[in-house]
């Protein structure tokens, strides 16, 4: 039997893509409800960090196992770096992308570029079954652009810009978007750190 890793996410999107980044890794990457857990984990650390331990920490005291989980979000600067750690449950955990999004280009209407920085942060925590918790944090620097463009990805992807690419994360192929995102870099960082502990069984948090 292949070893597994629970990822601790109800978000059945957000384990799909996570999938395909951990897929040479040589374990199953299993769903909370895969590994038959229900509960609800109450997020309320001040930072992205803290927020993705509570998450593994919590998942692995319940099942003794591998653990990873993340804590992602946008950081619009002209707006004191809000929606932050708030991203998904601002304006409402049930209000729409569409009134967020449009909500966030209202707060910067008129404003030049220079103005419009932001970023996607993401940081993922893995929880090793001897205590032991590594994170790893990574972002994509970017704009809001003007208006709501694309429809893919999720979330603030229509309106983030991507300078180098020239159009919002939601016009990005998935490939592209999983090489380039806050969430791909840093599970490609957390990648190094697993095939470490894999290797050596050894404390790893030196990586
Ligand atoms: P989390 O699932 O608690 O980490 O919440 C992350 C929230 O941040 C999501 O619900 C989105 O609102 C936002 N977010 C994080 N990553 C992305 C992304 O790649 N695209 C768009 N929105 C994102």
């Amino acid at each position: 039997m292949r070893n597994r890793i629970i990822f601790a996410t109800t978000n059945e999107g957000k384990l799909k893509e996570i999938r395909l980044i951990l897929k040479d890794l040589d374990y199953d990457i299993i769903s909370m409800k895969d590994a038959g857990i229900c509960i609800d984990i109450v997020e309320d650390g001040s930072t992205f960090e803290e927020n993705a331990i509570i998450k593994a920490r919590t998942i692995m005291e319940l099942t003794g196992e591998m653990v990873l989980a993340d804590d992602s979000g946008l950081e619009v600067d002209a707006m004191d770096k809000a929606p932050g750690i708030y991203s998904a449950r601002f304006l409402g955990e049930t209000t729409s992308y569409d009134i967020k999004n449009n909500y966030i280009l209202d707060q910067l209407k008129g404003l030049p570029l220079e103005e419009r920085s932001a970023r996607f942060v993401c940081v993922i925590a893995c929880a090793f079954p001897d205590g032991e918790i590594v994170t790893k944090r990574a972002t994509i620097e970017g704009f809001i652009g003007n208006e709501i463009a694309g429809d893919g990805g999720f979330g603030y992807d229509p309106i983030f810009w991507v300078p180098e690419y020239g159009c919002t994360s939601a016009e990005l192929s998935t490939d592209i978007k999983n090489k380039i995102s806050h969430r791909g870099k840093a599970l490609e960082a957390m990648k190094d750190v697993i095939r470490a502990y894999e290797k050596s069984g050894e404390k790893i948090s030196h990586l």
